[in-house]
């Protein structure tokens, strides 16, 4: 990519299947805005719902195989929307530290009593489920891929704990949509758990290179929402490129599994050569690879280094990511060439050294 007049390699994006440029997708975001307009002129309720979002709500519930889906006009507006309309006043939130600002904000807006679970861990999640009072309506949540450690949760076990303690599952699998499972369903499908999750949200943003976000479930589900979420009536539907670019990315994502192919492979070659050199890195199963640095400063002074040697990854500082765990959050896409993985490699290691990390 361009950074300020010279070519850099863009080691920090989340377009993992490199979509957003693909002449598919590119077509068919130009086509929807010459047929349609740039903008859709009123919220989703009033005039705004034009053809591109129908179809790509039928498109997304028959990736997901889900009964429906609604289409929301960004991710951060589902979280926000949602999450009040499953939980309020008096009920109970248990969520994972590490999820997502706007699954907190939702949270917050649901005014429901809020706990956190350590990171991926269970048994502290039973121990704060078995110690509720009464039968409180009770929410976890969680990411299915966490967005800034690349690892999964361990989501087989949270469907059994909200099974057996009668609570509501709510998984994020923003960054799961596309690269995760056999098929690309995402983080749910990787772990077999089609039919045992009522519902979930994904976000367009992501691997399918546009904008927007959804949630799935039954029919009823989404009834009720389209309804009563207020970041779904209340705001401009989502421009109609951005919703036929994210159909054409769901066909191809089920027309080209190759794009994963390449990804998973580059995820494993940068993984590998990352670690052999040296650098710490979370616990990481899947593209987003983060070198762990702790020092605020001195992962911004990492950064400053990757720029100098032609590599862009930004540090990811709290309140993104907990005090102490600042990081340099490198993301692998299938666009890259091993050759550009190679030249990024020699930049992050001269710039490792010049930073006092190896
Ligand atoms: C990116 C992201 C969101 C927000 O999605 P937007 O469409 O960018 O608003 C929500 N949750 C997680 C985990 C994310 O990574």
């Amino acid at each position: 990519m361009n950074y300020a007049g010279r070519t850099v390699i863009l080691l920090s994006s989340n377009d993992y299947l490199g979509l957003a440029t693909h002449p598919e997708v590119v077509q068919a975001a130009v086509e929807a805005t010459e047929r349609y307009g740039t903008g859709s002129g009123a919220s989703r309720l009033v005039s705004g719902t034009l053809p591109p979002h129908a179809s790509l709500e039928t498109a997304l519930a028959r990736f997901k195989g889900a009964e429906a889906s609604l289409v929301f006009g960004a991710g951060y507006l589902v979280n926000v929307g949602v999450i009040p309309n499953l939980i309020g006043r008096g009920d109970l939130i248990i969520a994972d530290r590490l999820c997502h600002a706007s699954l907190i904000d939702g949270c917050r807006l649901s005014q429901a009593d809020f706990r956190v679970f350590r990171h991926g861990d269970c048994a502290h999640l039973q121990a704060l489920l078995r110690r509720r009072s009464g039968t409180r309506r009770t929410l976890i949540i969680t990411e299915g891929l966490f967005s800034m450690d690349g690892d999964v949760a361990p989501l087989a076990d949270l469907v059994g704990l909200a099974e057996r303690y009668d609570a509501m599952l709510y998984v994020d699998d923003a960054h799961g949509t596309g690269i995760m499972g056999t098929t690309g369903r995402g983080t749910i499908e990787q772990f077999g758990l089609e039919g045992r999750i009522p519902f979930h949200m994904g976000t367009l943003s992501k691997a399918l290179g546009s904008y927007g976000a959804y949630v799935v479930g039954s029919n009823d589900f989404v009834q009720y929402l389209l309804n009563t979420a207020r970041s779904f009536i209340f705001t401009t539907a989502l421009p109609p490129a951005m919703a036929a670019a994210a159909s054409a990315a769901i066909a191809i994502v089920e027309r080209e599994p190759e794009r994963r192919d390449r990804l998973w492979a580059n995820r494993q070659y940068l993984f590998k050569e990352l670690r052999d050199r040296g650098f710490r890195l979370t616990p990481t199963v899947s593209p987003i690879l983060p070198v762990l640095i702790g020092d605020a400063a001195k992962a911004s002074a990492f950064a400053d280094r990757l720029l100098a040697h032609g590599v862009y990854a930004p540090a990811i500082r709290p309140p993104t990511v907990p005090d102490g765990t600042s990081r340099i959050r490198f993301t692998v896409t299938a666009a890259h060439t091993t050759d550009q993985l190679d030249e990024a490699l020699r930049a992050v290691t001269l710039a490792g050294r010049e930073a006092g990390l190896l």
